[in-house]
């Protein structure tokens, strides 16, 4: 078999390769993968279960009976191993090839997962967790996943707009995210990237709240968090918008929300370091005095996950590459009162940035 050709056939030939060249780096003779998402990224495999090792020969992905037909037809150039138990195909693989020093990607295994590996291995083998550095792995986009990108932030978008036609007092939160979750799939989507987030009144306080089977009140902000899936690809988007005229103080953390989202997102460029896009919004937000309810980071990274590397945060000591997809997204949750947040998707540029989502930012006012 000229298995060194085959290798060079795989439909992501170069991700392998950048784990196989840091395998030294790590001091480790091979590395496993856990997660879905890391392990459709580096072979094309989109089943729900699986590990990935990767080592300074070759690759091989383990799977059950259930997946062995389809992960033979999604992946090329690394062989597909049937084991019944995962656990136990592993440790028996490991012991074949007497790898010795292992790192595995720690934040996709549970602790009894860990635990029962570690213990079944008896100590012949170390594993080393690796967690930043297989963050980071997908951190830069590749042209055609940038296009995927773009592509779920137009369904999307295209989706809120039909939506927000008819948007109107009396219907209840639930019912509007069905039929924004109905919209995005009639256009394309594969599924909502998360749960979408469609919120009024006083909830619009949590950033994070639920649609609920309440009808929405004539007058108040609606906040709508949403996004599409494009070949597993996610998007993410945000807009706030008013059921009747916005109060004084309503219209006024709009426009101060508005500022700092049109402030951070001018910051992006290739070499801004993360946390200086997050101090734009932050430094706006509290200069206008309401730094107390900007409670989350202002981004994060979006692709095979909706929330990856990086983290556009005062905590993120990177900075921005060319190629990367990241959030801006900042927001003021006065409890018990009304939040906003307005968010958009972009990719770093060299000089800037292009945004990909698309619904207007500024104030929309629905009778
Ligand atoms: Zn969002
Ligand atoms: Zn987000």
């Amino acid at each position: 078999m000229p298995e060194r050709n085959e290798k060079a056939k795989g439909p992501f030939p170069g991700r392998v390769e950048r784990v196989r060249k840091s395998l030294p780096g790590w001091s480790a003779a091979g590395a496993l993968f856990f997660g879905r998402p890391s392990i459709r990224y580096l072979t094309g495999f989109t089943g729900s279960e699986g590990t990935l090792f990767v080592g300074a020969e070759g690759a091989a992905l383990l799977v059950d009976g259930r997946y062995t037909t389809q992960a033979a037809e999604e992946t090329s150039g690394i062989d597909v191993i049937t084991c019944r138990d995962r656990q136990e195909g592993l440790v028996g693989f490991i012991g074949d090839r007497d790898l010795a020093d292992l790192v595995f990607e720690s934040a996709a295994l549970a602790c009894d997962a860990y635990f029962g590996l570690r213990d079944a291995l008896g100590g012949r083998v170390r594993l080393n967790p690796l967690g930043r550095e297989l963050g980071g792995l997908r951190k830069i986009k590749e042209a055609q996943e940038i296009e995927k990108i773009r592509r779920a932030a137009e369904i999307a978008s295209g989706a809120l707009l039909a939506v927000l036609e008819t948007l109107g007092p009396g219907e209840r939160e639930i019912d509007v995210a069905r039929r924004l979750e109905r919209e995005m799939e009639s256009r394309g989507s594969e599924g909502p990237s998360f749960e979408t987030i469609v919120v009024s009144g006083p909830k619009t306080a949590l950033p994070h709240g639920r649609p609920g089977p309440v009808p929405m009140a004539a007058c108040g902000f609606v906040v709508i968090d949403f996004g599409a899936i494009v070949e597993g690809y996610a998007s993410d988007e945000t807009c706030t918008v008013a059921l009747g005229t916005p109060t004084p103080e309503q219209a006024k953390v709009y426009a101060v929300v508005k500022e700092a989202h049109d402030r951070a997102i001018e910051r992006v460029r290739e070499g801004t370091p993360c946390r200086s896009v997050d101090e734009a919004a932050r430094e706006w937000i509290e200069r206008a005095g309401f730094g107390a309810f900007f409670t989350h980071g202002t981004g994060h990274g979006v692709g095979l996950e909706v929330h990856e590397s990086p983290r556009i945060s005062t905590r993120d000591d990177g900075v921005l590459e060319e190629g990367m997809v990241v959030t801006v997204e900042p927001g003021v949750y006065i409890p018990g009162k009304f939040g906003v947040r307005i968010e958009d998707l972009v990719v770093v540029k060299k000089g800037g940035c292009e945004i990909l989502s698309s619904v207007p930012k500024g104030l929309k006012i629905l009778s």
